[in-house]
């Protein structure tokens, strides 16, 4: 019903030559034909990645404005992310909201316009760790849906990415047990709040510490649909985690 998918955010990392060869490390690569794989690229590097990545992997900008155009110095709107030939956008990520102060309510506006403009998102949710302290994941993960969901025209084009903050680039890995619970709470408020149609067929994808090693038996979790990698998605090793579910 819902398709393996496997995202990489390769984050501000790589040069030309080392991500050359790490295209040349998954174009030769035997992945799953049921898994889909989109690389996030750094924005200046989307064109040398969509030329250079094979055709079966999708390409990512990691950010974009709400904007089609304008007096925006250092931004990128969707229709210059498509003009490179990518087809996604990752909104939301903890990143963008932690690091560069992103609110809710921009992130719904960006998202609005990706889709709008035919990007696929990939919007990302998930809460800090004084959050899970105080028992408030629940809570912040639903906040941060229903402003996503709000900007939703077409959840065909959306994947929902669970990325606890305190999993993110820390070695600290969600146990299945934590991915699946909120995995399952997110899929049962698209239930309630949009549709069943919807809560059955978007993919809902962890991030954060995902690696070769813990890759299977979170992938194993019913209501875990994917991943999306950050560092490991550098390494050779993506290609083991795309192949999670083979
Ligand atoms: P790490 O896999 O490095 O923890 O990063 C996860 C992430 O932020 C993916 O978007």
């Amino acid at each position: 019903l819902r398709s393996f998918f496997v995202g990489g955010n390769w984050k501000m990392n790589g040069d030309k030559e080392s991500l050359e060869r790490l295209m040349c490390t998954l174009n030769t690569a035997s992945l799953d034909d049921r898994t889909e794989v989109v690389c996030g690229a750094p924005s200046i590097y989307l064109d040398l990645v969509r030329s250079g990545l094979d055709l079966r992997i999708g390409v990512a900008a990691q950010n974009c404005y709400k904007e089609a155009k304008g007096a925006f110095t250092g931004e990128i709107s969707p229709a210059m992310i498509k003009d490179c030939g990518a087809d996604w956008v990752i909104l939301g990520h903890s990143e963008r909201r932690h690091v560069f102060g992103e609110s809710d309510e921009l992130i719904g506006q960006k998202v609005a316009h990706a889709l709008a403009s035919g990007l696929a998102v990939i919007a990302c949710v998930g809460e800090k760790l004084e959050e899970r302290e105080a028992g408030t994941t629940e809570e912040v993960v639903y906040a941060q849906t229903k402003v996503v969901a709000e900007n939703v025209t077409d959840w065909g084009k959306v994947v929902l990415a669970y990325e606890p903050v305190w999993a993110i680039g820390t070695g600290k890995t969600a146990s299945p047990e934590q991915a699946q619970e909120v995995h399952e709470k997110l899929r049962a408020w698209l239930r309630a709040n949009v549709s069943d149609d919807v809560a059955d067929s978007v993919r809902i994808i962890y991030g954060g510490s995902v690696t070769a090693t813990n890759c299977r038996e979170l992938a194993s979790q019913g209501d875990v649909d994917g991943f999306l990698v950050g560092g490991a998605s550098l390494k050779p090793e993506f290609v083991d985690i795309i192949n999670a579910r083979a």
